[in-house]
């Protein structure tokens, strides 16, 4: 339950201009392989190596890799939580 929640609040968007890319979006390594680099933290399958920068394929700008995952933490996420938890013990 808690991983999917997780995956809700992690958004993937370039800083630059916001594009979100999906599952169909494909980046080419120097080696000619294209691949999601999303789906493997920047590093190319093929060849192995590391991409610490993305390019956007939309405004084109190179950002590091770490900037395109956003987490969308509501701030008082944890206190209503435990509120939850409060009232479920008296009742
Ligand atoms: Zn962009
Ligand atoms: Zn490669």
């Amino acid at each position: 339950m808690r991983d999917n929640r997780k995956k809700d609040e992690l958004e993937i968007c370039c800083p630059t201009c916001g594009f979100k890319p999906d599952s169909h979006d494909r980046w080419m390594c120097v080696c000619m392989h294209a691949w999601n680099t999303f789906e493997t933290m920047g590093r190319c399958p093929n060849c192995r190596r590391l991409w610490k920068e993305t390019q956007c394929p939309v405004c084109h700008k190179w950002s590091p890799h770490h900037k395109w995952y956003r987490y969308n933490l509501p701030e008082s996420d944890e206190e209503e939580e435990k509120e939850d938890l409060y009232e479920y013990e008296i009742a």
